[in-house]
């Protein structure tokens, strides 16, 4: 092929090298733009204790509001915004806003809840990562325990001392760690040991037939027991059915998200989730009362 295109071959591969690198450029620049013009917004879906019944907490979920793209999902901007070093601006963003929302919440009088942040691979290898978590919290007035960061197992193996020396500092913050779509990595179980980690999130792509797939029910029963072995808290993402969480709740797992709870929703519309979720629990127990 090289051959045929002879002495065209240089000119067509710096070509598509200026092509690549004019991307690139374009997409940092747009992506820079969006922090500057405050586009981007956090989405909070709630994360319920079935135990006591109640909402314990939320992940932030980012999204950019394009002016003419509409909602844009965080698959599409992310990686991007890893590539380009944007992350770091952005991770940084997210953060504050997260905490100073759940702080905001804590004082309308919504007790305790706990705020759980996405952090890329990216932004936790940036040499001041800890120190911008501390500034988060200290700027926010949030207390450190009503933080929750979650890490993915690709990421913590990427460098896996540096992650793990990163992983003991944040923990002497007083914040708690979570594996997020705990399952799909390839971290061992003499890893985890080491990993200071508070919190498994069983990943989505297990609890979806986990009611009529005996692979992946084993996998779930796996990882909720491995969790209960190691003292950590196990959270099932992905939650939709009645099925699956009647699964979940009869193998020992307490805590859920998904959409059979809600979906991610603006910061506005998170209180009356709160309200319309603590009334159905009402709702429930007098129905439960009622049949006794
Ligand atoms: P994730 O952290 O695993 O988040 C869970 C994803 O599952 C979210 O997608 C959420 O909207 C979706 N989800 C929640 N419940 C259900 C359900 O019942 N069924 C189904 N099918 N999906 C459900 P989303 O918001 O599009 O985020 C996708 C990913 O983008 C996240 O996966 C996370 O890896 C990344 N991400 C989101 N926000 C941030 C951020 O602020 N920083 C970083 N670094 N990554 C982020
Ligand atoms: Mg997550
Ligand atoms: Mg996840
Ligand atoms: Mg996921």
């Amino acid at each position: 092929r090289a051959k045929e295109m002879g002495g065209n071959n240089y000119q067509f591969y710096t070509a598509a090298l200026n092509e690549q690198l004019g991307e690139r450029l374009l997409i940092e620049g747009a992506l820079r733009q969006a922090l500057e013009r405050r586009e981007f917004v956090l989405h909070y879906q709630p994360q319920v204790d079935i135990a006591c019944g109640r909402i314990v907490g939320m992940e932030a979920l980012v999204r950019w509001q394009h002016p003419e793209l509409g909602m844009v999902a965080p698959n599409r901007f992310i990686p991007l915004a890893e590539e380009t070093g944007l992350i770091v601006p952005l991770g940084a963003w997210v953060l504050r806003t997260a905490c100073a929302q759940a702080l905001a919440w804590q004082r309308l009088g919504q007790g305790e809840l706990r705020v759980a942040v996405n952090v890329s691979a990216r932004q936790m290898a940036e040499q001041d990562f800890v120190q911008s978590v501390a500034a988060a919290l200290a700027e926010t007035g949030l207390a450190p325990h009503c933080l929750e960061l979650e890490l993915t197992e690709s990421q913590v193996m990427n460098d896996i001392e540096q992650a793990i020396s990163v992983m003991h500092e944040l923990k002497k913050l007083g914040v708690k760690l979570a594996i997020d779509d705990f399952g799909t990595g390839y971290s061992s179980l003499a890893h985890l040991k080491r990993f200071a980690i508070d919190v498994l999130k069983i990943d989505q792509t297990f609890v979806r037939d986990v009611t009529e797939n005996a692979d992946d029910a084993a996998i779930v029963r796996t990882i909720i027991a491995l969790a209960s072995n190691l003292k950590l808290e196990v959270i099932s993402e992905g939650v939709e059915t009645r099925q699956q969480l009647d699964f979940l709740r009869q193998h020992g797992c307490q805590q859920m998200q998904g959409y059979y709870f809600s979906r991610p929703v603006p910061a506005a519309e998170f209180l009356a989730v709160l309200a319309a979720h603590d009334a159905r629990q009402a709702a429930e127990r007098g129905a439960q009362a009622d049949r006794m």
